[in-house]
């Protein structure tokens, strides 16, 4: 009886310090996968490894939100993330996503939510949102076109764009298919077919047909219902508020 008391507490002693020794080892290998996370190899010193890319920071700390949490079905086509723009260059580098003021986004989502209740499965396709002043900078000396038609397609970054106070943004529908709508014209195409004033005139000379003029006003037609005006020169963009009051009420991301 003794013996049997003796094993079992020995047993169990051997059980507790091996459990013991296990919680040590895992608390151990957590602590190192820790500090791997956190840490450069062969860094002499620790230093916290970006979670983020430097513009996503910029981003944050100007108070805007991932978009994507308010609309998670959008497509993100981030042009300048990629070579497919007018520069021919990323200009956004590791950053390919949008981010908006927070009510520039919860504004979107109810444009995304009309959408969707007159076309179930359809989706938002994102060019751009808020976008730095750098990044602008580096539009603006590219693009190429006389000097005095520039402020047509973009703000000069002087005066800064709604775009840097993430307040506007760039966008197409997509159909439940995933299809692009035919706007006519691709995004950040710098030409009078892009305007949206020419489009009867483009309809008359039979250069649009009935579907281009349909895809834009219903494009139109659901950012004015949640509160976005568009612009003369370009159908893709849409503004939340006026620059004087993106100045008034928002951080600039610089
Ligand atoms: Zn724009």
């Amino acid at each position: 009886m003794c013996v049997l008391f003796d094993a079992n507490v020995e047993i169990c002693g051997v059980k507790r310090i091996f459990l013991s020794l296990c919680l040590h080892i895992l608390v151990v290998i957590t602590a190192n996968a820790q500090l791997q996370a956190l840490c450069l190899p062969a860094s002499a010193t620790c230093r916290v490894l970006p979670r983020f890319s430097e513009m996503e920071m910029d981003m944050l700390r100007a108070g805007l939100v991932n978009v994507k949490a308010y609309l998670p079905d959008a497509i993100l086509d981030i042009r300048y993330a990629t070579d497919s723009n007018f520069v021919g260059v990323n200009v956004y580098g590791a950053y390919n996503k949008c981010y908006l003021q927070k009510d520039v986004a919860i504004k979107l989502q109810k444009a995304d939510s009309i959408l969707k209740r007159f076309y179930p499965g359809w989706k938002m396709v994102l060019y751009d949102c808020a976008r730095p002043v750098s990044a602008q900078q580096i539009l603006w000396d590219s693009l190429d076109v006389p000097i005095e038609e520039k402020g047509k397609y973009l703000s000069n970054p002087q005066n800064k764009s709604v775009h840097n106070f993430g307040a506007a943004v760039d966008l197409n529908l997509a159909d439940a298919n995933g299809r692009y709508l035919d706007m006519g014209t691709d995004f950040d195409y710098f030409g009078q077919e892009a305007y949206p004033f020419m489009e009867k005139h483009y309809f008359h000379t039979g250069l649009f047909g009935q579907k281009q003029m349909e895809n834009r006003r219903l494009l139109r037609q659901i950012m004015t219902l949640a509160g976005f005006r568009g612009v003369p020169h370009e159908w893709w963009h849409f503004n939340s508020c006026s620059r004087e009051e993106a100045r008034e009420n928002y951080t600039i991301v610089e």
